[in-house]
């Protein structure tokens, strides 16, 4: 048997309350997926949890569902933003993606001074957002930032929270000793494909709350670096730890 279907609704849900779907969800349901009246899929609202939500009517543009049992209470991705350089298209969707699976709560695009593709469609990352939430199982949905320049962000830092930068030229910590203990919140820098300028790694080298981290002798593309460094954080300070399926 094929999994449920699995789509974020974006209105609060709640047991026995109806909801009217919007066209491109309605088509993707009926058209796509060819269900119909009676049958159910899995809706999250990114606020309450997850819920079975039974198809009540299909008109001709929009279908109605009712929303049925709670499945899973809501739970938030760990406090983790991922700071980004926008690389290209197929590369920051892939960054997008990635970073969702692996847990990141905020996503930020970065300026940086060798940023070479600085147009950002916001609302492209927060579809792709979306999208990443729904296949992953994700119960929230990431917050997507305007882009930013790199010196604007670092100035209104709250220096609570620690910023680990991944500096390829090898000056950091190993990811081991950074990550350990490295506890939200928190935030992963990454730099572009032509990597941080001097002048941004000696701005980062003077903060008290920015920690150089290496990943290790060989250089990563911007998009390898962003998996690398989540995938290490979520094991070492984030929710792999000990994690097991609860019953
Ligand atoms: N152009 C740079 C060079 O040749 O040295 C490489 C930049 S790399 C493609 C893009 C970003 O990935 C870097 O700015 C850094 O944040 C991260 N990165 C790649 N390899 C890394 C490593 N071994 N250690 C730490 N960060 C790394």
């Amino acid at each position: 048997m094929s999994a449920k279907v699995r789509l974020y609704i974006d209105t609060p849900l709640q047991i026995g309350a109806d909801v009217t779907l919007t066209e491109a969800q309605s088509h993707y349901l009926c058209r796509v997926m060819k269900l119909g009246e009676g049958d159910a899929f899995i809706g999250f609202d990114g606020v309450s949890g997850e819920y079975d939500i039974t198809i009540t009517k299909v008109l001709k543009k929009y279908c109605q569902a009712s929303v049925g049992n709670l499945l899973r209470p809501m739970s938030q991705s760990p406090d983790i933003w991922l700071l980004f350089a926008p690389v290209k298209k197929e590369q920051t969707d892939y960054i997008v993606q990635k970073s969702v699976e692996l847990g990141v709560r905020v996503l930020q695009p970065v300026i940086t001074n060798r940023t070479n593709s600085e147009k950002v469609r916001r609302d492209r990352l927060i579809a792709q957002g979306i999208e990443a939430s729904e296949q992953c199982r994700r119960l929230d949905i990431p917050k997507v930032e305007d882009a930013q320049p790199l010196e604007k962000i670092l100035q209104n830092w709250d220096s609570s929270r620690k910023l680990f930068y991944m500096d390829e030229t090898r000056q950091g910590r190993p990811v081991s000793e950074a990550f350990k203990n490295a506890s939200a919140p928190a935030a992963i820098l990454v730099g572009p494909e032509g990597g941080f300028s001097d002048k941004e790694l000696t701005l980062l080298r003077q903060l008290n709350f920015a920690y150089g981290v290496t990943l290790g002798p060989r250089i990563l593309r911007a998009e390898t670096a962003v998996a690398a460094a989540l995938s290490c954080w979520q094991a070492l300070s984030g929710d792999w730890i000990n994690y097991t399926e609860q019953k």
